[in-house]
């Protein structure tokens, strides 16, 4: 949990040795500021997040709840205050529900039938993600995805990459291990939400990297890295920013440890 009322009744961030009051249940919760896991709102000792649906936060849902602004995150939802959404547009009660971590088929049901006007944006870091633009300019995905329960959802589905988010159009014949959509850039994604748009400095990182594929398909990555483990064949890569600028560049060649190289190749 990210907000927490103070004394005077506000909601803040966690600070180092701060209590606060739970905005849902209404007990006391402590400031967690630790090296090891991010800053936190916790409820007292053995006790979990009262609110079953909470998951345990990274720095990717900080990003996305600092671009919403304080005002628009865990807004405590339902008549018996049942949920946080992670973020609520005001205007139109739009949630957007960020997901890091597997999330059951029924726990996708339960949640759009309770927030309604929903969409789900899920991480796709932890987690061998493929995705390429088809010569057609459809998008498409494949990972090795313990998340197979994308395709309960019957609300809006994005994927974030990293730079680009997907957005999800249709699933392969094994269901969400493969699928296809709309590719579109994190500043047409965060304007769509109507979120704060990135500063001149941000646009100037790193959004993505692509690489053309012999069968005309363009296979997007990243990091370098991850396009030499997909096996690309291409010396050469485009470097995409995030305000869409490109440059090329030259994806690194990793020399095998001594524990790849074969022991025969060794002797000699
Ligand atoms: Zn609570």
């Amino acid at each position: 949990m990210f907000l927490a009322f103070d004394a005077a009744g506000q909601r803040v961030p966690p600070t180092k040795g701060a209590d606060g009051t739970c905005p849902r249940c209404l007990r006391v919760v402590h400031a967690k500021c630790g090296k090891q896991k991010i800053r936190h709102w916790a409820h007292e000792k053995g006790m979990n997040d009262c609110d079953p649906w909470a998951e345990s936060e990274t720095q990717w849902h900080r990003d996305w709840q600092a671009r919403a602004g304080l005002e628009w995150c865990e807004v405590v939802m339902g008549e018996l205050r049942e949920h946080r959404a992670d973020i609520r547009r005001p205007d139109d009660g739009l949630v957007i529900e960020l997901q890091h971590s597997y999330i059951k088929h029924e726990e996708v049901r339960e949640r759009e039938a309770f927030y309604g006007n929903l969409w789900w944006v899920f991480n796709t870091e932890p987690w061998r993600f493929r995705a390429e633009i088809a010569a057609d300019g459809r998008a498409r995905f494949r990972w090795m995805s313990r998340r197979r329960t994308l395709d309960a959802a019957t609300r809006p589905v994005y994927l974030d990459l990293g730079g680009p988010l997907l957005r999800v159009t249709g699933y392969g014949p094994q269901g969400c291990v493969s699928g296809f959509g709309e590719l579109l850039s994190r500043t047409e994604f965060i304007s769509r939400v109507g979120l704060r748009p990135l500063s001149d400095e941000e646009l100037k990182q790193t959004s993505h990297y692509s690489v053309l594929q012999r069968d005309g398909d363009i296979l997007l990555a990243r990091s370098l890295e991850d396009l030499r483990t997909w096996d690309s064949q291409d010396a050469m890569a485009t470097h995409h920013d995030l305000a869409g600028r490109t440059s090329v560049v030259k994806i690194p060649v990793i020399p095998l440890g001594p524990f790849e190289r074969d022991p025969a190749v060794r002797e000699h």
